[in-house]
């Protein structure tokens, strides 16, 4: 038994920021002075998940918009490829595709310059072609994104609303950061998604931060009991654990990799899960896949180069170690 819609309901749907990224080739602190670039990339985290999503089998659509640009074109293109239904990104003929330049420091920290807030990539209507495409979706999935894009949250929640109402099952990944949670009505919309989510992906200390809870065992529990179907920790590089109902715990030991471009691995993981798992997978082979899709992407240099077939991480899976759980 799944706690998610199945695929055949119709298209996991996702809500959002589409951007390219431009990275520095060099690590070093900040762009003061003139830089090896490569790019673009196309990325924003929605983007990544539902291409991977896509990419796994699973049937996919994204609401987002992006400018009348070459960067605008290198998102649809690569979406459409993937097979990912791009009839509800918008284009828009006055505001530029979004996008990110990144930089890399020794430590592992990242220096960014956006151009987001006032992109296309803020400018998500709710249009006839939203409407089409939510109305016939079998799943929503949620990125903590939203709660600081006002024309997102509002497609969200009324996205949310209709896809529920069909019998469709509903996803989030809070991507809370503990400074956005104090922050305007945060708090307030993190405990409405959360009521309403079949599952719930955090990492870090995002399920302490959305829970008020320190104990991950405990912090599990009060969302178990709170209706949540399934709950599963990302870790990194320590790999991943799902949790259920009556107490079901599974741990997926990481795949050892070398990386290479961390940006991706979640939502990665996060398109992968939701993929298998509305294709009938048991929770112990999606979070191995979904281990196999973070692990593999952060190998490739891209925010989203390297999401994968079902067929590629199979064959990533049988040449890679794992480590020890
Ligand atoms: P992001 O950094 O993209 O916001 P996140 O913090 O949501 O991601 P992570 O825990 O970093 O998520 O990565 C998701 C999953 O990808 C991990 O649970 C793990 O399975 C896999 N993964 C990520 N990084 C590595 C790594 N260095 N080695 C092996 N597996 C990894
Ligand atoms: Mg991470």
């Amino acid at each position: 038994m799944t706690s998610l819609a199945p695929d055949a309901l119709g298209p996991t749907v996702t809500i959002g920021e589409i951007l390219v990224e431009i990275v520095a080739t060099s690590e070093g602190e900040g762009f003061r002075e003139p830089l090896n670039l490569i790019g673009p990339f196309p990325s924003g985290a929605p983007a990544i998940f539902i291409d991977q999503c896509a990419r796994i089998g699973g049937s996919a659509g994204i609401v987002g918009a992006v400018g009348d640009d070459d960067f605008g074109k290198v998102n649809i293109d690569r979406l459409q490829r993937d097979g990912v239904d791009v009839s509800a990104v918008a284009v828009s003929t006055d505001h530029p595709t979004g996008s990110a330049f990144v930089r890399y420091r020794p430590d592992g920290s990242r220096d960014f310059v956006f151009n987001i807030a006032k992109s296309a990539a803020a400018l998500i209507e709710w249009t006839p072609q939203v409407a089409r495409l939510v109305n016939r979706a079998g799943h929503l999935h949620i990125m903590g994104t939203v709660f600081a894009m006002p024309s997102a949250w509002e497609i969200t929640r009324r996205a949310a609303d209709i896809i529920k109402a069909r019998g469709g099952s509903l996803s989030l990944d809070p991507n809370l950061r503990k400074e956005l949670i104090g922050h305007g009505q945060t708090r307030e919309r993190l405990e409405q998604l959360m009521a309403m989510s079949d599952l719930i992906l955090p990492s870090g200390p995002e399920l302490a931060l959305a829970t008020g809870i320190a104990d991950e065992r405990a912090a599990v529990q009060s969302l178990l009991e709170r209706g949540v179907g399934e709950i599963v920790v990302k870790r990194g590089d320590a790999g991943s654990t799902y949790y259920g109902r009556h107490g079901v715990r599974i741990d997926c030991a990481a795949f050892l990799v070398d990386e290479l471009d961390p940006t991706g691995a979640g939502d990665c993981f996060g398109g992968a899960y939701v993929g298998c798992r509305r294709l009938g997978l048991e929770p112990a082979e999606a979070l191995t896949y979904a281990n196999a899709a973070g692990a593999r992407n952060v190998t490739v240099r891209g925010p989203m180069e390297g999401a994968a077939t079902r067929a590629e991480l199979d064959d990533f899976m049988a040449r890679t170690e794992r480590a020890r759980p």
